[in-house]
């Protein structure tokens, strides 16, 4: 039996990649989009609001990722999805939005990926956010979408690769109101420009690693993007490979 991609240890299970509540609280009755690799075009749309992922075991499920969850609404998640005010967000809340964004990432990238296409997501990565926050190296944005705000997109994710090998990946999501989009270096010493085409920088705010000195952030701080729009610059967006370490 496959092995808990989080801990390693447990036997995975049938678990939902996206948690329940967050499908109940955006209304979600239709589903995800898939979004096909290079032009962005529909792929499919997964019409049942249930996208499974045989991916953690159910100690993961159940003891820590169940606490993130509400940790994630504790700090304000739910509204950040429903977007219907702006929401402050202290440094300790950019600390559980950062990791809760990665994590659920992670499991719609495994839920989805034979769809999206896969990108190398080194076992080390799951491990750090089980044992507590993002792995270093690791950037996250949050913005706001001008949207109905009740889909639910997974944007393709973009293997960066140099001479071959993979040295890091952007994943980006949109929930509700809110647009994620994570970055995650493979090789240590990885250069890569930030990930944010130069055009939407102004539409986003970092938040993790924590911005420094600690300060409180207002969310959203634009709310002119739709996903279309969003999904179309990020498609123009070129990247600077990656530079292993020699
Ligand atoms: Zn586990």
């Amino acid at each position: 039996m496959a092995k808990c991609m989080f801990c390693g240890i447990g036997t995975q299970t049938n678990e939902d990649a996206l948690p329940r509540w967050v499908w109940a609280y955006l209304d979600v009755r239709g589903g995800a989009e898939i979004r096909r690799q290079g032009d962005g075009g529909l792929v499919r749309r997964i019409d049942k609001p249930d996208v499974r992922v045989g991916g953690p075991c159910r100690d993961c499920n159940s003891g820590w990722m169940s606490r993130l969850e509400t940790a994630f609404q504790g700090a304000g998640g739910a509204r950040l999805l429903a977007g219907d005010a702006p929401v402050l967000l202290a440094s300790e809340d950019l600390r559980i939005v950062a990791r809760w964004l990665m994590k659920t990432a992670l499991m719609l990238h495994e839920a989805v990926a034979y769809q999206t296409g896969r990108v190398t997501v080194p076992g080390a990565h799951f491990a750090a956010l089980k044992d507590g926050a993002p792995p270093d190296g690791t950037q996250i944005y949050i913005g706001g979408v001008n949207a109905s705000g009740r889909d639910i997109n997974f944007l393709r994710p973009i293997q960066l690769d140099h001479a071959g090998n993979p040295v890091g990946y952007v994943m980006a999501m949109s929930m509700g109101y809110l647009l994620a989009i994570i970055a995650a270096p493979i090789a240590p010493t990885a250069i890569w420009s930030r990930p944010i085409p130069p055009s939407l920088r102004s539409h986003f705010e970092p938040i993790w690693p924590l911005p420094l000195p600690a300060t409180a952030i207002i969310w959203p701080r634009t709310r002119d993007l739709t996903v279309d729009g969003f999904d179309q610059a990020w498609s123009r967006v070129t990247w600077r490979g990656a530079v292993p370490a020699s």
